[in-house]
């Protein structure tokens, strides 16, 4: 018997073959002594044959974790524990305990409640047996893969290998967007909600399928949505208004609260001292009740202003991010990467994509050769550039840049601050980007590539050297082949 610091229970390894076609092994943690379970398991014998001997294994080696409870946190972390080690994620999990244990569903592959019986048992056992074959039938994986790749490959594959699984959306208000995924934010091993930044990473590349559950509000500053919603004097920005009826007198054009007219129940106006009787003859009572007891000015409609209680940042309603908060499945796309265990697509490469719009490579080509033929005539000066942003991609990563919102944000304003709407783009598989500069020569366009550079140096304290290649399309006898050509060498 085998106890381990992490969980602070005790695990076994129990060897079973009958009824499943193979030996599997099955490694049980418990919270309490194993004997009861061991003897539970003996006199569950009948047409099963479990080892008597104990055998010694750690749960690298398991196919099967069996994991048995009396306290849900002790629960919790012993597969949280688990389930943050990448070479233990994907294998299914059955937890043994007295009650149904609700709030750890998304952690396990299914439950069987103390005592056991026989049958209920091995049916548990084939159907964790089922997605052990699955797991069989996946490539293996590259192992220069960087762990964050690699956590989110598999997070795609345990989607594969349980069918029916989502990856729903747990309220929890300790969470940075008010919601966390139990399952992978045990994977990735971070605050509650943080999560959420890498399933939008996988939804972008289209591997994960969407409903939207819930929209939140996020601080554009820190992204937690606790912020807090309060009405102000649209004059000084005062919290301290309140609402009064107002009163205008029409002979003195004075306007005041109606406390200050109020004298023993009669209206006597505070500037002239004359009687107010008849409201529309003497005085009417304008729509702006609200006043600013800082600076005294009346309006109808106060300001609305957000405070973030995580970072003390204040600022308009209307500058919130509006997140989705989604239900997640896997897609036909993230089937493929599951099965093939790789990522698809440049983070980077992603966002200019969707803000410039990339044409096809054969549009893109007749687009050139119109291009080339409107230069080489009328002496127009077009520019055509090749780049790739392999590198600055492997840089962002570095700095954990690409999950974030607001990095994304800024990159794509930085986009559009660098290329025009008449800049003509494409993409090559091997990651290139074509652009055809349009009426720019190439004096300009190496400005828009340092352009490019500093705004992002400025933006993320990050030096990029970004190498280009840059073809003059007016250069006499210029022809599409030996530009296309030239543009291929790297
Ligand atoms: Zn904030
Ligand atoms: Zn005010
Ligand atoms: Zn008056």
């Amino acid at each position: 018997m085998i106890t381990t610091p992490e969980s602070t229970g005790f695990e076994d390894v129990i060897r079973i073959k009958e009824k499943l076609g193979e030996e599997k092994n099955l490694h049980v943690i418990s919270e309490e002594d194993l004997d009861n379970f061991i003897i539970t398991l003996a006199e569950l014998k009948a047409g099963t044959s479990f080892s008597e001997d104990s055998l010694t294994g750690t749960v690298d080696d398991a196919d099967i974790i069996i994991i048995q409870i009396k306290n849900l946190d002790w629960g919790e972390n012993t597969l949280r524990h688990l389930k943050k080690q990448s070479n233990n994620f994907l294998k299914p999990v059955l937890l043994i305990s007295t009650k149904p244990p609700e709030e750890l569903q998304f952690l396990i592959d299914d439950s069987l409640q103390w005592p056991l019986t026989q049958d209920s048992f091995i049916e548990s056992l084939e159907k964790l047996t089922n997605i052990n074959q699955k797991l069989e039938m996946l490539e293996e994986l590259d192992p220069s893969t960087n762990e964050f790749e690699l956590k989110q490959v598999l997070l795609l594959r345990h989607l594969y290998s349980r069918e029916t699984s989502a990856l729903k959306p747990q309220r929890n208000y300790t969470a940075k967007v008010g919601y966390t995924y139990p399952l992978a934010n045990a994977l990735f091993d971070v605050a509650p909600g943080v999560e959420t930044q890498s399933l939008s990473i996988l939804e972008e590349k289209k591997l994960l399928n969407f409903t939207i559950e819930d929209k939140v509000n996020l601080c554009p500053n820190c992204e937690h949505t606790h912020i807090n919603y309060r009405e102000i004097c649209p004059h000084c920005k005062s919290l301290n208004i309140f609402e009064e009826a107002t009163i205008h007198h029409f002979r003195c054009a004075h306007v005041g609260r109606e406390s200050g007219y109020l004298h023993d129940g009669q209206l006597i106006c505070p500037k002239c001292s004359r009687e107010l009787r008849h409201i529309g003859v003497d005085y009417d009572k304008p729509s702006e009740i609200l006043w600013c007891n800082s600076c005294n000015h009346n309006f109808s409609e106060p300001l609305l202003s957000c405070f973030c209680l995580a970072c003390a940042h204040n600022f308009s309603p209307q500058d919130a991010f509006l997140e989705n908060i989604n239900e997640y499945t896997l897609s036909g796309e993230g089937m493929r990467a599951a099965e093939a265990g790789i990522l698809p697509g440049l983070g980077i490469t992603n966002i200019l994509k969707k803000e410039v719009g990339f044409y096809n490579i054969q549009i893109f080509n007749e687009l050139l050769q119109i291009e080339l033929a409107r230069c080489q005539r009328y002496k127009y000066e077009s520019t055509l550039s090749k780049f790739n942003l392999g590198a600055a991609e492997k840089v962002f990563e570095k700095y954990k840049l690409l999950s974030s919102k607001r990095f994304r944000k800024d990159f794509a304003e930085i986009i559009n601050q660098t290329f025009r709407t008449t800049d003509i783009f494409t993409s090559k598989t091997n990651g290139d980007i074509l652009i055809i500069f349009t009426n720019t020569s190439l004096k300009n366009t190496k400005i828009a590539f340092q352009r490019l550079g500093e705004l992002i140096q400025n933006q993320f304290d990050v030096v990029l050297k970004l190498k280009y290649k840059l073809f003059k399309l007016s250069d006499k006898g210029a022809n599409l082949d030996d530009i296309l050509e030239k543009m291929n060498d790297s």
